[in-house]
């Protein structure tokens, strides 16, 4: 590994409960390790029930204390969290690359990302604006405010460890919310990271507890403890549909942000060189772990060869490495070894459907890429859009071709897939890319963009198997997190019956 900064001493992560970094009851532990070289990063303490329901009482007792705090405070406190991310972004960053193997520059953006996150909520602490509207009676008063849910059990995933808790934990906290979180078992550092700073920016003991362990032992006794109110998911639709379920059948809300199979529609008309671009940082960037990852480009007939040529010659020319290794290395490895079997069979599921690949394809084992997960970047081609390639999220550096003849059959192959997410256009005809907008069955959609790099001051999420309907982000994230409340007040000093009056 050379110079790079890997001689960090193992560190050993701890619970947060109450305010108290502590061990899980049952003292039992875990390990994090870096999926570039299989180093130990620390071992971390591995929660059971009982220190679920710790967490969740501990969260209870703090929900009125925080409830009547006032709203402009708690932003107050989330701007300091800010502050304290953007002071040490650069050692986040380091960290998160080390924890789960994206390119630094890809970190500091995660990082980035959360900064957003946490001021964009503190900014909400002076509004969460209601309604005042007109009643239809005489002397009397009809306005609704936002009011907290209780606790909220956020369960996210390693893939964007950073800035995907600060999605959900930033607007539960400033609209009076206290929180259990349990982070995927992949990156505990990065979420001990987080609770730290938002406990040294001044969070109330029990505001936001942490329990680290396994989702699989978790879970259940998380969503169904009659002490949560909500519960905000994001990972794999296998999990958020059994989250659902199980919240459903106890009628709390469940808001869920799960996989997709983005397209790029790349038609003749389209610039390729800014196509290129976009697949090649949409396809292989954070090596295909992102929920909003292209997996699919959908290229009209007329430039079918070209694009895909290209697009082999780039794909081939991207190098594998450490993420911490700036100047030399392009794409990071995958997250384990189950992802790195699981991203590889479906190359294997691909050519016996009748696809081929053009580029990549294998397992990368040269040299120190031996120690961590590495998969070469790969492009299939001879892809029809049923093909298992094409409808499955494979969550990794792979890229189906799929070739069309007019935007109609490329929308058709677009909205094909069981989820909604992210898609893209590439066309100079503003004419097809409104169609496009308006046809595309997802919940993100990009004109001469890849499918990657939603900011967060809109909403995010996705139609179909993507979600359960809520959206992360934006002004639309406060609907999850809060209840409205609908006020009437009566000054008139009679009994006066709504719709019965003259
Ligand atoms: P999971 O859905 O299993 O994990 C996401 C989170 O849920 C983790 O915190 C996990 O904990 C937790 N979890 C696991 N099982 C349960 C359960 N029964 N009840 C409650 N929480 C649970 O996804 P994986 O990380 O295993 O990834 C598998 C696949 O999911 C990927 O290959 C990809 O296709 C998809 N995925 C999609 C993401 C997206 O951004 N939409 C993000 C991550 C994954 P723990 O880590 O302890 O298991």
């Amino acid at each position: 590994m050379g110079g790079l900064a890997t001689n960090v001493t193992a560190l050993h992560l701890r619970n947060c409960i109450d305010g108290a970094w502590i061990d899980a009851t049952g003292n039992d532990a875990f390990e994090d390790s870096d999926p570039a070289t299989g180093e130990l990063i620390a071992t971390a303490t591995k929660s059971n029930v009982e220190d679920v329901r710790q967490a969740v009482e501990a969260a209870r007792r703090a929900a009125d204390g925080w409830r009547l705090t006032p709203a402009p405070k708690r932003g107050e406190i989330l701007y300091r969290a800010g502050e304290l991310m953007l002071r040490r972004k650069e050692e986040l960053a380091r960290e998160m690359t080390r924890e789960m193997g994206k390119v630094l520059a890809e970190a500091r953006g995660d990082i980035q990302e959360g900064i957003d996150m946490t001021y964009y909520c503190a900014g909400e602490g002076r509004r969460q604006f209601g309604d005042v509207v007109p009643a239809e009676l005489p002397d009397k008063w009809a306005m609704s405010m936002r009011q907290p849910l209780g606790v909220v059990a956020a369960i996210t995933p390693w893939n964007f460890p950073f800035a995907i808790p600060t999605w959900k934990l930033m607007p539960a906290l400033v609209l009076g919310n206290t929180v259990v979180f349990k982070p995927a078992s992949d990156t505990p550092l990065m979420a001990v990271r987080l609770v730290e700073i938002l406990m040294e920016a001044g969070l109330p003991k029990g505001v936001l507890n942490l329990v680290l362990g396994p989702g699989a032992v978790l879970g259940d006794a998380l969503v169904s403890h009659p002490g949560v109110d909500l519960v905000s998911f994001t990972g794999s639709s296998e999990t958020g549909a059994h989250i659902g379920e199980l919240g459903g059948r106890l009628l709390k809300r469940v808001s869920c942000e799960l996989g997709g199979k983005n397209a790029i529609v790349v038609m003749d008309d389209a610039d390729l060189d800014l196509a290129l671009d976009g697949i090649v940082w949409s396809a292989f960037g954070t090596s295909g772990q992102r929920c909003t990852a292209a997996s699919r480009v959908i290229a009209d007939r007329a430039i079918v060869a070209q694009l895909t040529d290209r697009l082999v010659a780039r794909a081939k020319k991207l190098r594998l490495g450490p993420g911490l290794d700036e100047k030399n290395t392009d794409v990071g490895p995958v997250i384990s070894r189950s992802a790195l079997e699981k991203v590889h069979s479906y190359v294997g599921i691909g050519e016996r459907e009748g696809a081929t690949v053009a580029a990549g394809g294998r397992v990368a084992t040269e040299g120190a890429l031996a120690k961590g997960f590495f998969h070469e970047p790969t492009v299939l081609v001879d892809v029809k859009p049923n093909m298992r390639v094409a409808q499955e999220e494979i969550f990794g550096p792979v890229v189906s071709v799929i070739e069309t003849g007019s935007l109609e059959e490329a929308v058709r192959v677009v909205n094909s897939t069981k989820y909604g997410l992210s898609c893209s256009i590439y066309t100079r005809d503003v004419n097809d890319a409104f169609r496009f907008m308006r046809d595309a069955e997802t919940g993100l959609v990009y004109v001469n963009a890849g499918t990657i790099g939603a900011e967060i001051q809109l909403p995010f999420g996705g139609t179909k198997s993507t979600g359960n309907g809520h959206r992360e982000a934006g002004r639309a994230a406060l609907d999850v997190y809060s209840e409205w409340k609908s006020i009437y007040v009566d000054f008139s000093g009679r009994l006066q019956r709504a719709q019965m009056e003259p």
